[in-house]
């Protein structure tokens, strides 16, 4: 350490020295303290308003992508999925999984043109699958096909209004392209990135769904609405009466073990009470 150094170190500490003495009180501090907490509250205000921004932004961005995917990846990913579910499964072959194919045939797919726009995913007939499962659930893959577990079938308040209005609504993700929302939304930046440089194709979405596994499909409430709101309008649509689906949801409320199908679902009385008064309005 050089003296010049020292002359430096001493001029300093003769500054902090008397920048320390300043009462805190005076004006000139006050004034400085209260810019502070100004500063402070301004750029909280701005990042509140970015963090409101993105958030508005997230459904018309994740939109946006998903319209530039082609619905062959949802297919793609639904079929892998598929696949891997009927190996770790017990597939049933008898006339329950017939009679929920001709449901699915007759009784849901015609109505589905009433409610379908141009961002859904065209859908043909599904596959479907009951697997011998005692968990009351039935999901839809990307793509669309319906796996239906034993369960389901046989859950006390269940029968053919029902399980129509089941079955719609899962035709209703699948139609909605829930799953791929959901997988965009996820890896939003991602596929941002991808677009912007012109690289967002089957298989930059592949790559980003490659690993992907059925815990990965989540839906949000806004999606189940949706697809409540679909079910609702099918049973209608086919003068089927939406009071059992109505009570089904509702006792599946109540079941000791929380079913699957209710996992992330808004509870079944709000949904129930969503579905009389869409009946109620016709
Ligand atoms: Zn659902």
């Amino acid at each position: 350490m050089t003296s010049n150094d020292g002359a430096k170190l001493g001029e300093n500490g003769v500054q902090f020295e008397h920048d320390a003495a300043r009462p805190l009180a005076s004006g000139v501090g006050f004034t400085a303290q209260r810019t502070g907490v100004r500063d402070g509250l301004i750029v909280l205000v701005f990042l509140a308003l970015i963090a409101a921004g993105l958030f508005a932004s997230l459904r018309p961005l994740t939109g946006f992508l998903v319209n530039r995917i082609p619905v062959a990846v949802d297919a793609s990913l639904g079929e892998k999925l598929g696949a891997l579910q009927r190996a770790s499964g017990h597939v049933i072959e008898d006339a329950r999984t017939a009679q929920v194919r001709e449901l699915v045939q007759r009784d849901v797919l015609p109505y589905l043109g009433a409610v379908s726009d141009s961002s859904d995913a065209p859908l043909g007939l599904p596959r479907i699958t009951v697997l011998d499962d005692a968990a009351v659930n039935a999901f839809a893959l990307p793509g669309g096909e319906i796996f239906v577990l034993r369960g389901l079938l046989d859950a006390p308040a269940m029968n053919d209004d029902a399980l129509v209005g089941v079955l719609a609504h899962e035709v209703a993700h699948a139609l909605r392209r829930h799953a791929m929302r959901g997988l965009v939304r996820q890896h939003l930046l991602q596929l941002a990135a991808a677009t912007l440089v012109g690289g967002l194709d089957a298989g930059t979405v592949t790559l980003v769904g490659g690993g992907l596994t059925l815990g990965d499909l989540a839906y949000d409430r806004s999606m189940e609405a949706e697809a409540d709101e679909v079910a609702g309008l099918v049973l209608l649509a086919g003068h089927r009466p939406t009071e059992p689906l109505a009570k089904f949801l509702e006792e599946i409320d109540t079941m000791a073990a929380v079913p699957a199908l209710v996992l992330n679902h808004p509870p079944g009385h709000e949904r129930a009470a969503r579905l009389r008064a869409m009946s109620a309005s016709r």
